[in-house]
């Protein structure tokens, strides 16, 4: 069951299961959506000192909870920010004090920030600089807000985060309110859990978050080169449409492009599949690694495919199967945690039973209409790395 409930102002998802960890979350509209050119990162170093932001623990949470078999994390992405921690019965009220201070009023210390500032160098230097490039130039076309053009700009962040003060840290947690934070209540806990958060939880007041327009809509192929004997291609497709069958969507998608690409043609050793669901909306990413003479008529043959998929009906057979890893999934290792953060964008979760019955509705007609409105060509934006530039065109 899941009971949708306000504690001091702010929207909380209660969902009982019965297994033993108790998961609390908070999920805040926050992240390089929120950036310019000059604060890229900002939300990342706040995500750092936010953690360790708790009195209690000293200098670092992470150690102070692990100390005592209790887990806790965080990520920060396009637009949201998470912070969850879980752990047992016994340890439920320091959780939830912990928890409610870091969201609604931590304590920032400088030392915490400089140590920060550190991880977070250390951090953006362990990413892949090839993979990199082509993010960074991909956003930079794909989006209009620039936060997010920034957002893959590690060589900028590095010397944004560097310079941070403590004060602007401070500025982008302010923007914390009741409005854009949703808490998530998820396990075996007791509803002795409200009183504790109506307990530590402080009210922050501020305005409700606009509608946004995030996309530039480009239709371009754009040549990054690099060294490499191999040639990486990365398609994206914006679109404004939410679905509850996006993990059909890009499995499916996965299986029948694999099928005619490597099984097939060997042209190719896998592909790369991801459908990012957020405030903007949903993008689709097809990424490929292909050998410099065969990128050519992959390129055109993912587009002939997805040609296919907009007009021709798929075989009842794909769809059963799909259905079938589906329940699987959902009785394994789905994350229903990931699946209810996303409720700060929309209205009206389903529950665990109501999710799996609705893996019937998945179709042949209703993956066709996915792929019209997830992977609209008109609007596709082609980037890619090679040593030297290729004839790629959208024409075919
Ligand atoms: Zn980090």
């Amino acid at each position: 069951m899941i009971v949708k409930k306000k504690i001091q102002g702010y929207p909380f998802l209660f969902i009982h299961e019965p297994n033993k960890v108790i998961h609390l979350e908070a999920v805040v509209h926050s992240g390089f959506i929120h950036e310019t050119k000059y604060t890229t990162g900002v939300n990342h170093l706040l995500e750092h000192v936010l953690i360790s932001s708790w009195e209690k623990c000293k200098t670092s949470c992470i150690d102070y909870w692990r100390k005592r078999g209790v887990y806790v994390n965080a990520s920060t992405d396009k637009s949201i920010m998470k912070y969850y921690i879980q752990g047992t019965k016994p340890d439920i009220p320091d959780m939830v004090r912990y928890l409610s201070t870091i969201i609604t009023h931590a304590l920032f210390s400088g030392s915490t920030l400089q140590k920060e500032k550190k991880a977070v160098v250390d951090e953006l230097l362990d990413l892949n600089v090839d993979d990199n490039k082509l993010n960074d130039v991909f956003h930079k076309h794909f989006y209009s807000i620039e936060g997010i053009q920034y957002a893959e700009d590690v060589s900028l962040q590095l010397k944004i985060v560097n310079t941070l003060t403590l004060k602007e840290v401070q500025k982008s947690y302010d923007a914390f309110n009741t409005e854009n934070i949703l808490f998530l209540v998820y396990g075996s806990y007791d509803s002795s859990i409200e009183s504790l958060f109506h307990q530590y939880l402080k009210p922050k007041v501020g305005r409700l978050l606009p509608d946004i327009d995030c996309f530039t809509n480009r239709h371009d192929i754009i040549f990054t080169k690099y060294n490499k004997k191999i040639t990486t291609i990365l398609l994206g497709f914006p679109s404004n449409l939410q679905t509850y069958f996006l993990p059909y969507f890009k499995l499916l998608l996965h299986d029948l492009l694999f099928e005619e690409l490597r099984t097939k043609h060997h042209y190719i050793y896998d592909i790369k599949i991801d459908c990012e669901a957020f405030r903007c909306g949903t993008v689709t990413y097809i990424q490929l690694q292909v050998q410099p003479d065969n990128a050519m008529i992959v390129f055109h043959s993912v587009l002939k495919c997805l040609k296919q998929y907009q007009t021709q009906l798929i075989s009842e057979v794909e769809v059963d199967g799909i259905q079938k890893s589906m329940f699987y999934k959902y009785q394994t290792t789905y994350s229903y945690i990931d699946y209810y953060s996303f409720f700060i964008h929309q209205k009206n979760p389903l529950t665990k039973k109501q999710l799996i019955e609705k893996r019937k509705e998945f179709t042949p007609k209703v993956f066709r209409q996915l792929c019209r409105e997830l992977c609209s060509l008109n609007k596709a934006l082609c980037v890619y790395q090679n040593k030297t530039p290729l004839n790629f065109t959208f024409n075919i």
